[in-house]
């Protein structure tokens, strides 16, 4: 009989090649350019920095440009090679970089915001400047006319933003933990929905135009998949950072997910495979399997004169359960639990080992993330530091 042949999941490590330090305060955001070995940084430092890689293998700025006060946010645009950066001071600036990336020409300045610009997004489809301040607004310009065509207010400050140009679909994700999906018009938005699945900020956002599936990651520790084009309206949650997730790529191509966290780890999920949604936690007066109260149930506990335990949820079946009943733990890769979880009893017995296949691989990238950009053109992944310091990863696969 010949052998089962198991499909591979490929095996992509982050594997440092390049770093690049100088900067005098953290780099805000920092992108990669496509097809060039080429990195633009904005940076608190005041400083807009395009660096290309020489000869000798090392990155050196080809323009250094200071700004009035700190860069917060940055939008680069690779067909147009239009900049936007966004300032302390509420303003949001254009540039336009040369061909060959040696030189900057300012060209737009948006007055956008009565305090510190936190996102920034260009949609050169739409000829579109969408941002958000401090000043709790989400605002809309023309980057043709640099004319405001639409304003929106925000429950607090908003820390992620998306854009679906197909349907001009606005994801915004706040500090409060939760994402408002707005539609815009040319000169008016209108409030679709808001997603609440965090219990902290909402730190970074990712949409996937393809599966139609947007990501959000949470000082919370945890990211939730929200399948939008599925229909069914599921959330998915993926469990596998120990501190604030910083940043969200999805790599299409191969169905990949990459995650980072301020602790330095970076977390490859495999996306490739069917997850199920975590189970809504049943409320109970006693514990489900063996029927135990639980310690506030003080009538039962009168009358069967029995003590009262504590109430714990099986992570799988969402049961409300004993300790006794629950004293194992398991990961469940496919409900997105990568860390070990309690779990009742009985199914702890029903998780095979092939259930406990991580789904996901960790890594460690030795400084705490700020930013995380990922370029698929060239399977280069960025990470931006407190330490002030930006490294360049090869994410390439390796073939086992
Ligand atoms: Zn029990
Ligand atoms: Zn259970």
């Amino acid at each position: 009989m010949a052998a089962e042949i198991q499909p591979q999941p490929q095996d992509r490590k982050p594997c440092l090649v390049s770093k690049i330090e100088a900067f005098q305060d953290v780099v805000s955001t920092a992108v990669i350019i496509p097809k060039e070995d080429g990195v633009i940084s904005v940076s608190e430092d005041r400083t807009i920095r395009v660096w290309l890689k020489r000869d000798s293998g090392q990155y050196w700025p080809s323009v250094y440009h200071t700004m009035p006060s700190s860069c917060t946010c940055m939008s680069f645009n690779p067909e147009t090679r239009r900049l936007s950066c966004g300032m302390d001071t509420g303003t949001v600036c254009e540039f336009v970089l040369s061909e060959d990336y040696n030189k900057m020409t300012p060209a737009n300045t948006y007055t956008a915001h009565q305090g510190r610009v936190t996102v920034v997004l260009f949609v050169l489809e739409m000829e579109w400047l969408l941002s958000t301040g401090q000043d709790k607004s989400f605002t809309w310009h023309c980057s043709e006319s640099g004319q405001q065509l639409g304003m929106h207010r925000t429950a607090a400050w908003v820390t992620g933003l998306q854009f679906d140009v197909e349907t001009r679909h606005a994801f915004v994700g706040d500090q409060s933990g939760q994402v408002t999906i707005l539609k815009l018009e040319q000169d008016s938005c209108s409030l679709v929905t808001t997603f609440k699945g965090h219990t902290g900020n909402v730190t970074a956002l990712c949409w996937d135009p393809v599966q139609r599936v947007l990501f959000s990651g949470s000082s919370d520790h945890s990211i939730i998949m929200w399948d939008i084009g599925g229909r069914k309206g599921t959330a998915i949650e993926l469990q596998g950072h120990n501190d604030k997730v910083q940043g969200l790529c999805y790599a299409s191509h191969t169905r990949q997910l990459i995650s980072c966290s301020s602790d330095g780890g970076i977390v490859i999920w495999n996306m490739d495979v069917a997850r199920q949604e975590t189970p809504e936690w049943l409320d109970s007066d006693s514990c489900q399997k063996c029927e135990q109260p639980f310690f506030w149930n003080f009538k039962q506990m009168w009358d069967s004169k029995k003590i009262g335990l504590r109430q714990h949820h099986c992570r799988k079946c969402g049961q409300a359960v004993c300790g006794k009943c629950s004293s194992k733990r398991s990961t469940i890769p496919l409900m997105g639990f990568e860390f070990e979880v309690r779990v009742c009893d009985s199914c702890h017995e029903s998780i095979t080992d092939e259930d406990r296949a991580p789904t996901a691989t960790f890594h460690d990238s030795k400084h705490s993330i700020v930013y995380m950009h990922y370029e698929p053109t060239t399977g280069c992944l960025l990470t931006s530091g407190t330490d002030k310091v930006i490294k360049l990863w090869d994410m390439t696969p390796v073939v086992s």
